[in-house]
């Protein structure tokens, strides 16, 4: 007997002879043999090794050979193994039987050798012939992927099994339909286009795009198409072969979700947002500072995403993310919760006005057009705003809030911004207007100099005067610096303004005295941020200079902070004020660090003691101590006292008795307008 190659038999007998003579005679012809005493014991045995084919009698106990074999067929691994069934002779109930469950072949018992050997030898035939044909239908059945063999017009022909388990169509559901059935939607007509034109003209095409499942939901898919060619040239046939990316997304998002970023954009992502936002908020908790949060989603990026499909969408998202970094410029945490949906954290010191103005400033950069695919698209947003811990001590109950807020933005309208509160909305928008209406102010020159006089207690001689700023605001009157100075503090327009303030009183006072007047001091009040400006020396030298004014009658008033500010620099610049010729005085004093370490250290010539502690000098005791030590104080560093907010005779023989120097106040004259003040000259010769 020549069998055409070594083979792995499974030999199932409960009859120990015959299972005996049939493993010997197989052996004999070279192959090899495992022998089992019933069904249940082969079926085991198929887990660790497949067989060539399966020898099975037909009656055991346990599990006779026709459930055995039933089983064995409905297995995956091993349907395709042979199964010759051992019967007993003239048994056609059996024979039947075995051919219905699926047995490839019987022979009968008692056995004949002969027979045997012709049915093994064929069968071994058949599987080799059958191994080199149906190598690509198993390959087609049992690969990971999915295939679709359509024709020349995407008609489904046929799926194989991954292409169910991935899209969930089976067979009967995909065939005859067009590929176009797993459409996400996801895509621009053009990418289509761009996919059939490749096809038809190249006959290949690879990529990732989005397709649809039966059950409705998306997923990402590896794609390889290949036209097939009638003998013709034309296209017959097109052959998909795609896997399933979503787990591999999963698995990147899983590492971004550890490494905490954004793959798009480079930014924080949601998780390490509100790793952050939890940090943030613990530790503000505990300092009792505040901790701001703006959240912010574009207006029309499902549009964008739409007509012009998601690669558009991606390179819309990064150009956003790059703007809101531009204008954040390093204040606050920038993070891309997911889709179109930043969040910005902003912790301790910014005040509701400066988070308005952020929240402003974002905006107008959300409202100049993008450029995408040479195609100017306008997208808007709208920001939330919410602050720890008013609107929420931790981060969920904070961020439904900023939440809340976001949704009442976007149906203001969109393209605004809301805090969470509404009284903040209000205060916002009423300083907003108050902040464009002061910069019109300067350049319109709305602001005016009053002045107020200084009075030698002495003598009742004009000592000098004190420039104040008003706004002649149109609609409003004339309004007082308390209204619109910490405003422009606070957005930086008093440098330009304490500049002018600086010019005019020097071009006054000189058309003054150049008109006869008898020279007095002028004083002017500076703001902090416009005496740490690097030029502010050379500043007053050159409005000097302009005006012709003497330095000798410009007087500066700093308040303490702005003395106590960097020791070696305001040491410095006040050392070289005072080289000019320029006097100096401490405004306010007595309500800031006085400090005897910096009088004594900087060339100061005025204390003027804050208005507070006169008010009730002649009745507080306390008061009354306190300006009685600083007068004394100045005195012993050669320095002149000036007291302000004088209205009471009480007040200034009071002042009087303890040696103060001068006195300003509604006493003498309210400030009043440049006519008036030349009047008020005039009256007293
Ligand atoms: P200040 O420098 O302490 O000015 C004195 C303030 O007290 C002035 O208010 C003045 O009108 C007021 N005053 C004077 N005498 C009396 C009095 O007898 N009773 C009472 N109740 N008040 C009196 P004003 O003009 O409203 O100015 C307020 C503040 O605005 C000033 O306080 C100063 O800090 C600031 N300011 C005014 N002009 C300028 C300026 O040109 N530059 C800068 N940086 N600040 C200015
Ligand atoms: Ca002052
Ligand atoms: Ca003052």
């Amino acid at each position: 007997m020549e069998l055409a190659r070594k083979a792995l038999f499974f030999v199932v007998d409960d009859d120990p002879v015959t299972r005996l003579m049939l493993c010997r005679f197989l052996e004999r012809n070279g192959h090899v043999t495992r022998g089992f005493a019933n069904g249940a014991l082969v079926l085991d045995a198929l887990e660790r090794e497949k067989p060539d084919m399966v020898l099975m009698d037909a009656k055991m106990p346990v599990m006779d050979g026709f459930e055995a074999c039933r089983q064995l067929k409905t297995r995956v691994d091993a349907q395709h193994v042979p199964v010759l069934m051992i019967t007993g002779l003239n048994d056609d109930e059996s024979v039947d039987r075995a051919f219905e469950i699926g047995a490839t072949d019987f022979i009968t018992k008692p056995i004949h050798w002969a027979i045997l050997r012709n049915r093994v030898h064929y069968l071994l035939a058949n599987i080799e012939a059958g191994h080199r044909l149906s190598l690509a239908a198993r390959v087609f059945d049992n690969t990971g992927e999915g295939i679709a063999v359509t024709d020349a017009n995407g008609r489904i022909l046929s799926i194989n099994p991954a292409f169910t388990r991935i899209t969930g169509y089976a067979a009967h559901e995909a065939v005859g339909r067009n590929m176009n059935l797993l459409k996400s939607g996801r895509h621009a007509l053009e990418f289509y286009e761009r996919l059939w034109d490749e096809l038809t003209t190249g006959g290949q095409w690879q990529g990732e795009f989005y397709n649809r499942r039966k059950d409705g939901s998306i997923y990402p898919q590896w794609s390889s198409i290949s036209a097939v060619y009638a003998p013709g040239g034309q296209i017959e046939n097109f052959i998909t072969v795609f896997s399933d990316l979503t787990a591999l997304r999963e698995s990147e998002q899983n590492l971004l979700y550890v490494t905490g970023h954004d793959a798009l954009t480079g930014l924080p992502n949601r998780h390490l947002f509100h790793e952050r936002l939890t940090f943030v908020l613990n530790e503000a908790s505990v300092a009792g500072t505040m901790v701001w949060v703006l959240l912010l989603d574009l207006d029309r990026f499902k549009v964008v995403n739409e007509t012009m499909g998601h690669d558009v969408g991606d390179v819309l998202i990064v150009e956003v993310g790059r703007r809101l970094d531009a204008t954040l410029g390093g204040r606050g945490s920038l993070s891309r919760l997911g889709g179109d949906e930043f969040a910005v954290i902003l912790p301790k010191t910014e005040d509701a006005q400066s988070v308005a103005q952020l929240a402003d400033a974002m905006l107008q950069a959300m409202r100049v057009p993008f450029i995408l695919h040479d195609v100017e698209f306008f997208v808007g947003a709208s920001i939330g705003i919410g602050v720890h811990p008013l609107d929420g001590e931790d981060a969920k109950t904070l961020m439904k809030n900023v939440d809340a807020a976001l949704y009442h933005a976007k149906e203001r309208g969109r393209n605004n911004f809301q805090f969470f509160r509404n009284e903040m909305n209000a205060r916002a928008l009423a300083r907003m207007r108050m902040e464009t209406s002061l910069r019109l102010a300067l350049e319109r020159e709305e602001f005016e100099l009053f002045f107020q006089p200084q009075i030698h207690l002495a003598t009742g001689d004009l000592a000098g005067v004190e420039a104040l700023m008003r706004w002649r605001r149109p609609g409003h009157g004339m309004v007082a610096p308390g209204e619109f100075i910490p405003l422009a503090e606070e957005t930086g327009l008093i440098i330009a303004m304490g500049n002018w303030a600086l010019n005019d009183a020097c071009q006054r006072a000189m058309r003054w005295f150049a008109a006869g007047v008898t020279p007095f001091r002028v004083a002017v009040n500076l703001s902090g941020l416009q005496f740490e400006q690097p030029d502010f020396v050379q500043r007053v030298t050159e409005v000097l200079a302009a005006s012709g004014l003497e330095p000798q009658w410009l007087e500066l008033e700093l308040t303490e902070s702005i003395a106590m500010g960097d020791a070696v620099e305001t040491l410095i610049k006040l050392k070289s004020l005072s080289e000019v010729g320029v006097r100096l005085s401490i405004d306010d004093f007595g309500t800031g660090f006085s400090s005897l370490k910096y009088l004594k250290r900087f060339p100061i010539d005025t204390l003027k003691i804050d208005q507070s502690f006169v008010r009730n000098c002649a009745k507080d005791l306390e008061d009354a101590v306190i300006i009685r030590a600083v007068i004394g104080l100045a005195h012993s560093l050669g320095l002149t006292v000036i007291a302000e907010g004088v209205e009471l005779r009480e007040q200034i023989d009071f002042l009087e008795v303890h040696g103060c120097n001068e006195v300003q106040g509604y006493f003498y004259g309210r400030p009043m307008p440049e006519e008036a003040l030349l009047e008020f000259l005039r009256k007293r010769g």
